[in-house]
């Protein structure tokens, strides 16, 4: 009989993720050791070589191919490891920045422990499959240094457009899959006017720093027709404002960080506070300088991505809050997994390393990450990971759902 080309393989599902599990289990001390290393050499953003050493080094061991400092940025990284056959693009994201002061306060010790453990993990589940499993570093998550906001970077470079599903996770005090992020941008206002006496001439003067407060009152003013649905947050400072209380100021500048949720209003409400500043100028008879910046993309939240990845939290008997429940609830910060999520189906999830309350970038948190609570934790997400990567190239139809709504919503 004539082979049909279109029947496809089944292939047992369950079986691969036991290699997931078992791997993951194998690998637990070269995992710990990444974490702990990290955990003793905290290393800020953009100058995170250690970990970089470090971490590329267990991948290339394994078998992965590792791309180096890619776009520029000197502690990022693209390992990839390949399948059977060409196929669907699937990656898991590694951080490993550290915070001044407090360590590994926001736990991407463990992050990076987690990436480099499911790609592994998936890496010896996918021999028979079509497709491939990425390990991409990430760098500088928090903001420090030249590849500050590295997903950013990576994702307007086109990276993501080729890549079927990302996963990663991050530390916590709860487990959670699927929370939402606001989106951030920036909004800075310069006020350029005429110095004069005060007292003497201040009809020869035009006041910057009048400007300046009028702009920073009417973007309070805009709070009262925002949309409350869309979680609008804006937080603003003055950081300039004068020389000396007889000089009429002729240079204030106004600082402001936009949040919401939704993408597209936030665009139309940083416009709209760029408005304020205009306004302003025009009322006080002072030149403006408005530069407006998007920072990070609020999380575009892809249901069959983190239905799949909650599954696989669930299946281990973690007490994971119901998806639902999470896709829905408030955001509270806003991060650059934000913008590879406006590219491709993605989902992220939380473990719990601390007890619930315990502050996020603390020394508690850091040292959480090395207690057995902390370390058990990520191992149950790195398999967690290792498992979603694996069933999404094992079961395709699950990345054309997600695609199908990506491109919906
Ligand atoms: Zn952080
Ligand atoms: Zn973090």
């Amino acid at each position: 009989m004539r082979a049909d080309p279109c029947v496809i393989t089944l292939v047992d599902l369950d079986s691969l993720k036991k290699i997931v599990k078992e791997t993951v289990d194998a690998k637990r001390p070269v995992l710990e050791d990444i974490a702990r290393y990290l955990y003793e050499n905290p290393e800020l953003g953009s100058e995170e070589f250690k970990a970089f050493e470090k971490i590329t080094k267990v991948l290339e061991e394994h078998g992965f191919k590792v791309e180096k400092g890619v776009y520029d940025m000197p502690t990022a990284f693209v390992a990839s490891y390949k399948g059977k056959s060409a196929g669907p693009r699937v990656a898991v994201l590694a951080e490993y920045d550290a915070l001044p002061g407090v360590g590994h306060g926001c736990g991407h010790d463990l992050i990076a422990a987690s990436g480099v453990g499911a790609g592994i993990a998936a890496s010896k589940a996918i021999g028979d499959l079509a497709g491939e499993v990425l390990v991409i570093g990430t760098p500088a998550e928090e903001g420090h240094g030249p590849s500050a906001g590295s997903k950013v970077i990576i994702t307007d470079h086109g990276m993501f457009d080729d890549i079927d599903g990302v996963v990663m996770l991050h530390p916590s005090s709860s487990w959670g899959v699927g929370s939402q992020a606001l989106g951030i941008s920036k909004c800075n206002m310069i006020f350029k006017g005429q110095t004069s006496h005060a007292a003497a001439s201040p009809h020869l003067g035009r006041n910057a720093l009048n400007a300046a407060t009028l702009a920073y009152m009417a973007t309070h003013m805009l709070r009262q027709e925002a949309r409350r649905d869309a979680n609008l947050v804006i937080h603003g400072i003055i950081t300039e404002g004068g020389t000396a209380n007889n000089i009429i100021p002729d240079r204030a500048v106004v600082d402001f960080g936009i949040r919401s949720s939704d993408q597209e209003y936030l665009d139309e409400m940083v416009d709209k506070v760029a408005r304020c500043g205009e306004g302003a100028a025009l009322a006080m008879g002072v030149e403006v300088e408005i530069t407006k910046n998007r920072f990070y993309s609020s999380k575009k939240i892809n249901h069959p991505m983190v239905r799949t990845l909650w599954q696989n939290y669930k299946d281990q008997g973690v007490p994971v809050k119901d998806w639902h429940e999470t896709v829905n609830s408030m955001p509270m910060a806003s991060t650059d997994y934000g913008n590879v999520s406006q590219k491709t189906p993605s989902a992220g999830s939380y473990i719990k390393i601390a007890p619930e309350g315990t502050p996020g970038h603390s020394k508690q948190l850091a040292d959480a990450s090395m207690t057995k609570e902390g370390l058990d934790a990520m191992i149950v997400g790195t398999k967690a990971l290792g498992m979603t990567l694996v069933e999404l190239l094992a079961k395709p139809e699950i990345l054309k759902e997600a695609k199908e709504y990506f491109d919906s919503h």
